[in-house]
């Protein structure tokens, strides 16, 4: 951090060092559980943008003369360092996204998985070889690195969904440009000198603070090769239509509205528990939060009632306080406001607000981004409140008469991130796995993020691009393949001048 005035100023990560801004644009950064700006990042313009994609170039090509054995060796010591520091990390994410101390440490933990994966990336990136295809040739593909690439994260996990790709674009022989969210830019540049630590070579990964500059100059520059983005869905449609006219391979996550699905015949105790944590965690800024839950009669009101219970007896206060509360603030006052004025829609449209979070404020941070655990019933599935994606701790409940409505109702939506079914009927369950429009589900588990070696994102306008995070598929993302057929010139083979088209033999 520099800073000429009273609030430091977070920078870029050029060339293997914290690089201060010239640019003279800035965006404030806030401690969310006080509501106090803490600092403020810098806004990259031109001259910057350009600098880091010509730093990560130069990265690049010293990077991908690397061999996997040297490779190896830094991703694991990246590994070892992450694990043994991760609770510094976990306290920057606190003190900018609000989230509670524990719940960063398990963003992080779901993030080292990915590294974790990454350090057997020898095995993930081998080509392929067929002896003698035709008479004296060899045909074989090789996978290589892409080049520079860009990923563009937002503020929900700072350190989580940046790890979704850059350990597996390192891994492959990629030099990495990441474009934080303005909102909590801290992390990036922790994780950018945890690399150097490791022993990454400078250039080869890259923080660029900024806003829609930033973005755009990624998304524009011919040097930089893919963009891999997750927000909310306008901009991950744009960044889909944008980067694919400038060529670019594009996977771009959205938004999310995930419905939980209950049968009557499930234990609606540990129901009430789950559609808490998914649906409060992190105070709902979660793309695999629970903000549905549709309730096949005659189960609601019991199921209504035992949420209830539980909501009164949260913790809800400043993540970084002992004891550790069980959920903390929204990410901006802006941002509360705008999930505020989701539950005044729903209101509006004819739902009963069963428990109102919209005038909560939490003892001792009266001037803190909080809203309370919010229980909507009733939600007319016309109303914005339920067709649209709220980002807060609003669980909504829908009443429907049988499991076919439930699924038609999750089927009709725009997004198709996650969903869960609650059951103990296994034929139900597997009926629900095959039928339901939705990229990742949950079986009885209620946030069914895929673990490292599965691959994540949606379906419909939760994905832009043919291509998940992570897994296979991040690798095959992250790679470009290369085949090249082979003869060793041997008189006895030489077949003398043909002018047909090559034709095997
Ligand atoms: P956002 O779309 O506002 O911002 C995401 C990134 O895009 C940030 O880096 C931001 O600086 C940049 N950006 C914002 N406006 C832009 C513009 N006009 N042009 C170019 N770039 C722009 O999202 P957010 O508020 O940071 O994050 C919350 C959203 O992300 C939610 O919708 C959530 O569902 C979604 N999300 C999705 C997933 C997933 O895996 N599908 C995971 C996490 C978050």
């Amino acid at each position: 951090m520099t800073g000429t005035t009273d609030i430091p100023t977070i920078g870029h990560w050029i060339d293997g060092a914290v690089r201060a801004s010239e640019s003279g644009r800035t965006a404030p950064v806030y401690n969310p559980a006080t509501g106090a700006q803490q600092a403020q990042v810098a806004l990259a313009d031109q001259a910057e943008i350009d600098e880091a994609i010509a730093s990560a170039q130069r990265g690049y090509e010293e990077w991908s003369r690397y061999s996997i054995a040297k490779r190896q060796s830094i991703l694991f010591s990246f590994r070892e360092l992450l694990n043994a520091r991760k609770g510094e990390l976990a306290e920057i994410i606190t003190r900018e996204h609000g989230k509670v101390l524990s719940d960063a440490m398990g963003e992080i933990a779901r993030g080292q998985e990915v590294v974790e994966l990454a350090t057997g990336f020898a095995h993930l990136t081998k080509g392929a070889f067929n002896e003698n295809a035709s008479t004296g040739i060899d045909v074989y593909s090789l996978k290589q690195p892409l080049g520079v690439v860009g990923v563009i994260s937002p503020f929900n996990f700072p350190a989580m969904v940046p790890m979704w790709f850059f350990p597996v674009a390192i891994a492959a022989g990629n030099s990495v440009v990441l474009k934080p969210s303005e909102k909590d830019p801290s992390a990036a540049l922790w994780m950018a000198e945890l690399w150097k630590e490791a022993g990454l070579p400078d250039g080869v990964f890259t923080v660029l603070q900024g806003d829609k500059l930033a973005v755009d100059g990624l998304l524009t520059d011919p040097v930089v090769q893919s963009i891999s983005f997750v927000g909310s869905t306008p901009i991950a449609k744009y960044i889909y239509e944008t980067a694919s006219q400038h060529g670019k391979r594009v996977q771009a996550l959205g938004g999310a509205k995930n419905h939980m699905l209950v049968l009557p015949d499930a234990d609606l105790d540990i129901v009430a528990d789950q559609a808490i944590n998914a649906g409060y965690g992190a105070a709902g800024e979660r793309c695999m939060a629970i903000s549905v839950v549709l309730a096949v009669e005659p189960i609601a009101d019991e199921l209504i009632e035992k949420i209830s219970q539980r909501i009164g007896e949260l913790r809800i206060g400043d993540g970084a306080s002992h004891p550790e509360p069980q959920m903390g603030p929204l990410i901006t006052a802006e941002h509360r406001a705008k999930v505020s004025g989701y539950v005044d829609i729903a209101e509006a449209d004819g739902a009963k607000i069963v428990v109102d979070g919209r005038d909560f404020t939490a003892p001792g941070c009266e001037d803190g981004f909080f809203f309370g655990p919010t229980l909507i019933d009733d939600v007319p599935t016309s109303s914005r409140a339920y067709t649209e994606e709220i980002f807060g701790p609003v669980l909504e409940v829908v009443r429907v008469k049988s499991y076919d409505e439930g699924v038609e109702l999750i089927n009709s939506g725009q997004f198709g991130n996650g969903t869960a079914i609650f059951t103990n009927d296994g034929g139900a369950a597997r009926r629900f796995q095959n039928e339901i429009q939705v990229g990742m589900i949950g079986i009885n588990v209620p946030i069914p993020v895929p673990v490292a070696y599965h691959s994540f994102g949606g379906w419909k306008q939760s994905l832009f691009g043919d291509s998940k995070a992570y897994g296979v598929q991040g690798f095959e993302f992250f790679t470009r393949e290369k085949a090249v057929t082979s003869r060793w010139l041997d008189p006895a083979t030489h077949g003398g001048i043909n002018l047909g088209f090559p034709q095997n033999d």
